[in-house]
């Protein structure tokens, strides 16, 4: 049986120490306060195990990574006919990239770019009651924890240097690919990107995916084939531009957000996250990538 215990540690410490980890993202001007030393890995098995190391229980900001949730609540809500607002091919292109030039006739690439979430996230506001605190319950639900919240500083910091992000949103809406007004959704999306969570929680929210719809409190939120497809997006376009490099050197379903977390998972069998504030050129955590991949090397355990 493996011990995923000491390979977790192994891990931590091999890495911990390197010279070169990465930089922290600065163009929004709160995430750049980040200490580029904090590193953390939590494991959650689906045998009810769970294992961590460092620091997996402190709140970072969970950028980009929020756009999976946003966009499985998306899809509970319309089901495929989401799929007419929003493709799903992978992108190429770099994190910071204005979004603008993946849009085909006002439909982004896909839904993890920038233009795609803001798709995504007019679809909460159209479909939410109170969408930024419905939006906060759902990922409580998931997660099963009520202590999750919003970085207010980072959602406001987003705001007032979020140049292309309304650039995007502007030009989705003069596509009609945009219901709900540019400011609200803009606010929603600012704050779905500022929630603040730990490798724990992420771990845990993360869970549904690789249960085939039903998370850690075993409630059915997405179905199994809902699940399946989240899964086939984060595998090809999770990464940005370095997509293909995470699936030939992880070989799992992930997703990656500048605030330098990372979560990934085996479906059936477990669900991993890593924090670590220092970014690579392509704009995902430099530590975080080559602890998972020395973890699914040393276990053999990915989806190939
Ligand atoms: N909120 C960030 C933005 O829209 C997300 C960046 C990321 O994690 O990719 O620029």
């Amino acid at each position: 049986m493996l011990d995923f215990n000491t390979i977790i540690n192994n891990i931590h410490n091999n890495l911990k120490d390197n010279v070169v980890k990465g930089v922290v993202a600065s163009y929004i001007p709160e995430l750049s306060k980040q200490d580029v030393n904090q590193f953390g890995i939590y494991m959650q098995h689906m045998d009810g195990r769970s294992f961590m190391v460092g620091d997996a229980e402190v709140p970072f900001s969970i950028q980009s990574i929020s756009k999976v949730l946003s966009l499985s609540k998306a899809i509970a809500f319309e089901n495929n006919d989401i799929w007419k607002r929003v493709d799903v091919e992978p992108s190429g292109n770099p994190f910071n990239h204005l979004s603008l030039l993946e849009l085909e006739n006002g439909i982004p690439r896909n839904p993890l770019i920038n233009a795609g979430a803001i798709v995504v996230a007019d679809i909460l506001c159209s479909k939410f009651e109170n969408p930024k605190a419905d939006f906060l319950q759902f990922v409580r639900d998931i997660a099963n924890d009520q202590t999750i919240d919003y970085n207010y500083k980072v959602a406001e910091s987003e705001r007032k240097t979020g140049y292309n992000n309304y650039a995007a949103a502007n030009l989705l809406k003069s596509f009609n690919n945009l219901n709900n007004n540019v400011e609200d959704v803009m606010d929603f999306y600012f704050h779905q990107c500022a929630l603040e969570m730990t490798c724990s929680q992420l771990a845990k929210a993360f869970y549904l995916f690789a249960n085939k719809g039903k998370c850690i409190n075993n409630k059915q939120h997405i179905s199994s084939s809902q699940a399946k497809r989240i899964n086939a997006i984060m595998l090809t376009c999770g990464f940005y531009d370095e997509s293909g490099e995470f699936a030939f050197e992880v070989g799992l379903p992930g997703k990656s957000g500048v605030g330098g977390g990372i979560v990934a998972l085996l479906p059936n069998h477990f669900i991993i996250s890593t924090w670590c504030p220092g970014l690579n050129v392509k704009g995902n955590s430099l530590i975080g990538m080559q602890a998972l991949e020395q973890f699914t090397t040393q276990t053999n355990l990915s989806i190939f």
